[in-house]
């Protein structure tokens, strides 16, 4: 009888730990040639790894199928991906714009839009970061190797596997980033041609390349998102413990548990 007891408790504390576990969104790439929806495995494995259930997001063809969508996760991952057009951030398309998908565009800033205004944990990884920027009202370098102007730049679109990082970022102490990784210099990977110029309203620059190109923001308080200019999730999913903690932390920010973020007090210059 006692056993039957001690099993029935097992039971439901298995139980109990799996509803604990948040859903993660992640927003998936989208091929209207080839018909398909699909994200690269690395996502899925470091979202397992840091205890959260991978739900892969494919493209809302209208903002209420977005906002359906996002209700049901409790954080989202904005993945990887095309450049993002530049009439976003009121531009011209440089000779050197990659590769655009409006239809993705779109469906993203959807999805971004819809877990700001119901305050779900956002991650946004390359494209992810720059969409996120362009979407709260900042620009973008639509080509670093022929648009940045502090040269030479480090090479920011390495030419090996993601699993080897290339370059370093310096993060801000006074980051959520810091708090999270505890390292003022980390070495990353970099799989990008384009980057953030003008930082969007209410996000701060953390993280940053030798040459100066912004490798990470946050929008905390004001929002609960964390983007950053490299691909983690390689490292992630390779079990790289120190990087699994960026998607702890996004399962943590799921559960609710908003970070605390004390602002830098800057002094307004009085205006005479
Ligand atoms: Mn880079």
């Amino acid at each position: 009888m006692k056993k039957i007891f001690w099993s029935m408790i097992l039971v439901t504390a298995s139980i109990c730990a799996i509803a604990q576990k948040p859903l993660i969104g992640i927003s998936t790439g989208y091929s209207a040639s080839e018909n398909t929806a699909s994200v690269r495995y690395t996502y899925v494995d470091a979202v397992v790894n840091a205890g959260g259930i991978p739900v892969l997001l494919p493209l809302a063809k209208d903002s209420l199928a977005a906002a359906e969508a996002i209700e049901r996760v409790d954080a989202l991952i904005l993945s990887g991906g095309e450049d993002v057009h530049p009439f976003y951030y009121g531009e011209e398309p440089a000779s050197a714009l990659g590769g655009v998908n409006v239809a993705r565009d779109k469906s993203d800033r959807w999805l971004l839009q819809t877990a700001v205004k119901l305050d779900k944990a956002v991650l946004g990884i390359c494209r992810g970061e720059q969409l996120t920027n362009v979407t709260f009202g900042g620009t973008l370098y639509q080509d670093i190797p022929s648009q940045y102007p502090n040269r030479p730049a480090v090479q920011h679109n390495q030419r090996f596997g993601g699993a080897e990082p290339v370059h370093h970022v310096n993060v801000a102490k006074d980051s959520r980033l810091y708090e999270i990784m505890q390292q003022e210099q980390l070495a990353v990977n970099s799989f990008h041609h384009q980057a953030i110029k003008e930082v969007a309203p209410d996000f701060k620059v953390v993280a940053t390349a030798p040459d100066g190109v912004v490798e990470a923001i946050e929008g905390f308080p004001k929002y609960n998102i964390l983007a950053v200019q490299w691909h983690p999730e390689y490292f992630a999913q390779q079990g790289d413990k120190q990087w699994i903690r960026l998607f702890e932390d996004l399962v943590l920010r799921a559960n609710g548990n908003k970070p605390v973020i004390k602002q830098p007090n800057i002094r307004q210059p009085k205006i005479r």
